[in-house]
């Protein structure tokens, strides 16, 4: 089997270094291959997402994605920023259900901003849709406006939409996910506003007769960010839409700590993943051996129990994470008074140290998502 590996930009080149050298102690026989992509890709080839960078992630089994972007690039014209190959990749590659687990690790539960016994033992999903909505709906642009209120004046716009088969095979791939966990599915919505959210709170409900097992619920999506907040702990696997989605994973991802700590998949219908962490490419501290490379780590252990079939070696690598935690190791992000600081490159050493001598982690805990 092939990994595509594409850096990127800023800490994605130095934390996918890290998971390159876990992969290669865990003895396993996978090709790889490296290629340009985002603002690195841009300055070589002209381009975010070059011809030979998408030809080998079409051809590939896997795909393991570091960040991209940086500030230099925001003045491009928007089809050339180095976003847009993230973009690019989830359309031709078709990664249409997003899982971003969001784990509060219980030697981590300080560097949250919320009470310790609010995210003790936290562990939930969310299913984000990750190719339709808002986000690719058309039309869009910019015109004046042709009626209401301010008739003549400039005005934007965007489109809200799904289809039925979009929104099917993500209440699918949730309800799947769901009954690999506690069998609890929230579907967030809007649709007490939203036409599109009726139609997505319809299609869910209708989908859920073919999964008796699985008990549902239905949530707006601004009672969602509260109740994320105020008690976490209460979801398991929630399912979203694009935008709601990419909202709601971010504020997860902090109840966690540090967005430093969380991977993430994005997946087409037949199991072919994008991996990355749910961060981006950290301009401020890119080059200074400070990012935390865990969330990329972790994002290798996901490739490797959903794309390549080796749920063996993904669990000893969340062991080893949670191994070299325990042992006090922290990079700066989740770093706190009685725990050892270190950089890039040395937690990168203690996770490979750890897999090299097969330490196991206390109490791991491990996630079921997809297998
Ligand atoms: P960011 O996630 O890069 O950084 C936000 C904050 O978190 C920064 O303070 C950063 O130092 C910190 N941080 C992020 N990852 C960290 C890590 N592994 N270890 C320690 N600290 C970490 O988000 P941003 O600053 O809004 O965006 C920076 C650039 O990344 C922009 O160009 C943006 O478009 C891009 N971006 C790319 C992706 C992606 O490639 N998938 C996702 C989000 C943002």
């Amino acid at each position: 089997m092939k990994i595509a590996i594409l850096p990127g930009d800023g800490i994605g080149t130095e934390i996918i270094a890290q998971a390159v050298r876990v992969l290669g102690v865990l003895d396993l026989h996978f090709e790889t291959e490296q290629a340009l992509v985002g603002g690195a890709a841009y300055e070589a080839h002209g381009h975010p997402l070059p011809e030979a960078t998408l030809s080998l992630a079409k051809a590939a089994d896997a795909v393991l994605f570091g960040a991209v972007g940086d500030w230099k690039f925001d003045k491009l014209e928007r089809s050339l920023r180095p976003e847009q190959a993230i973009l690019g990749l989830r359309k031709h590659l078709g990664l249409f259900a997003n899982f971003r687990p969001a784990i509060c690790y219980e030697q981590l539960t300080h560097a949250s901003s919320l009470k310790p016994e609010l995210v003790a033992g936290l562990d939930i999903l969310i299913i984000r849709e990750l190719t339709g909505d808002i986000y690719f709906g058309q039309p869009r642009g910019r015109r004046v406006s042709p009626d209401g209120a301010f008739a003549g004046a400039e005005e934007a716009f965007d489109t809200m939409r799904y289809s039925r088969p979009e929104i099917e095979r993500i209440a699918h791939v949730a309800f799947q996910a769901a009954r690999k966990r506690s069998k609890r599915l929230t579907s967030v919505d809007k649709a007490n506003v939203l036409e599109t959210f009726q139609f997505w709170k319809d299609i869910v409900t209708e989908v859920h007769a073919g999964y008796p097992d699985v008990e549902l619920d239905h949530m707006y999506v601004d009672n969602a960010a509260m109740q994320l907040v105020k008690a976490p702990k209460k979801f398991d696997v929630v399912v979203t839409g694009n935008m709601f989605g990419d909202i709601l994973s971010d504020e997860a991802a902090m109840l966690t700590g540090s967005i430093g700590m969380l991977p993430s998949a994005s997946l087409d219908a037949a199991g072919k993943g994008l991996y990355e962490p749910s961060h981006g490419s950290a301009p401020d501290i890119a080059g200074k051996n400070l990012a935390n490379p865990l969330a990329t780590i972790l994002s290798l252990a996901m490739m490797l129990r959903f794309s390549l079939q080796q749920p063996e070696a993904a669990a000893r690598v969340e062991a080893a994470v949670q191994y070299v935690l325990a042992s006090g190791l922290r990079t700066a992000d989740i770093w706190s008074e009685g725990t050892t600081r270190v950089g890039t490159i040395e937690m990168g050493d203690a996770v490979v140290k750890a897999l090299a001598g097969g330490s196991t982690a206390v109490g791991t805990k491990t996630t079921i998502i997809k297998s």
